[in-house]
């Protein structure tokens, strides 16, 4: 039988993956995109969405996603929702590559992948029952809402330090929770956080549950895991700050990776070391990981692609 080869196939449907196909479709790549579990991404896990452009009065984020989507479709692309489930590149240029969706083949010249990151969690039941009251693992996203109030940030490396002086900017209060007698960051990130007057830091404090009426945050319960005292700071939000990862299992052994798992693209493009292989969103970016960021790469995934094919003929 004979293969069906597409031009460009894209792997996610958050904002990157969405946008990768607005372009791709316009550059009339007729691209089909394979949304994963998680149809739109990250940002369906959210309510309100302020700071992407052309949302004046902000949007919650399924309904943003839901307009990216449409978008996306206005120019035929074909969205499919089904996950991909192993991957075989090619590592000529031209060459042909290959994707599973269970048992389903999928050949295409071009692969973008967008499949993300997702944020680690301490797996409290609290951290649910307060999402979108309180707990936040993005401070650049959710810090904003806090304005004058204060916050615990949990975490002791340079993500969490990055959080708290960040914070510290806007709130009234940090207070960080380090599980262990030392941060895990950077020297200077540390310094950082030390010239912050505003933050405090507890060590060997760790996060055991949250209180609050309505599912909105209103105390953190702590303990000192070295005295086993049990304590309780009162804040208006809680933010995670030990981590994410990347989405990137099933491209182990078949793409280049960075120590952490994310997915290495030459700098200033999406080109990852397989010709036509690219990379776009929060999949291959651990410092900015935002909407418009997810969305801008996977712009330049799509241009990417285009131009690779269009220098193969
Ligand atoms: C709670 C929360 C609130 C946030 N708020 C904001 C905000 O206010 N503003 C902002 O700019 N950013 C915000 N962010 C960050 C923002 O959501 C991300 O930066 C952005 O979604 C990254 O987009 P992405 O396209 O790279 O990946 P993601 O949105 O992570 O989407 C990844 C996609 O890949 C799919 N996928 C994964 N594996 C596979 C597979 N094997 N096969 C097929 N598909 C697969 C998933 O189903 C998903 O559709 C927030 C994040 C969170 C978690």
């Amino acid at each position: 039988m004979e293969q069906n080869i597409l031009d460009c196939v894209i792997v996610g449907s958050g904002p990157s993956g969405f946008t990768a196909a607005i372009y791709a479709a316009r550059a009339d790549l007729k691209p089909e995109l394979y949304t994963g579990l998680e149809p739109g991404g990250q940002l369906t896990t959210t309510t309100e969405v302020d700071n992407f452009p052309g949302y004046p009065a902000g949007i919650t984020g399924p309904e943003m996603m839901m307009d990216l989507q449409k978008q996306a479709e206005r120019f035929e692309t074909k969205v499919h929702y089904e996950m991909i489930t192993k991957a075989e590149f090619s590592k000529e240029e031209g060459g042909v590559h290959k994707l599973y969706a269970g048992n389903k083949e999928i050949f295409a010249k071009t692969v973008i992948i967008s499949t993300g990151a997702t944020a680690k969690y301490l797996g409290l039941d609290d951290e649910k029952k307060y999402a979108g009251g309180g707990v936040s693992a993005c401070a650049t996203c959710d810090g904003f809402f806090y304005r004058g109030k204060d916050v615990v940030v949990v975490g002791a490396g340079d993500t969490a330090a990055e959080e708290a002086t960040y914070l510290a900017k806007l709130t009234r209060k940090v207070t960080m929770l380090v599980r262990k007698d030392v941060f895990r960051a950077s020297k200077a990130m540390i310094h950082r956080v030390e010239n912050t007057p505003n933050i405090e830091v507890k060590f060997n404090h760790e996060l055991i549950g949250i209180e609050g009426e309505n599912s909105l945050v209103e105390r953190a319960m702590i303990i000192n895991n070295q005295t086993q005292e049990k304590s309780s700071v009162e804040v208006d939000g809680i933010f995670i700050a030990i981590g994410h990862k990347p989405n990137t299992d099933i491209f182990v052994g078949q793409i280049d990776l960075d120590e952490n798992g994310y997915i290495l693209t030459e700098k200033g493009s999406t080109r990852t070391n397989l010709p036509g292989v690219f990379a776009a969103g929060d999949v291959q970016d651990h410092i900015y990981r935002q909407a418009i960021t997810a969305a801008g790469s996977g712009c330049m995934a799509a241009m990417d692609a285009e131009k690779y094919l269009a220098e193969l003929h």
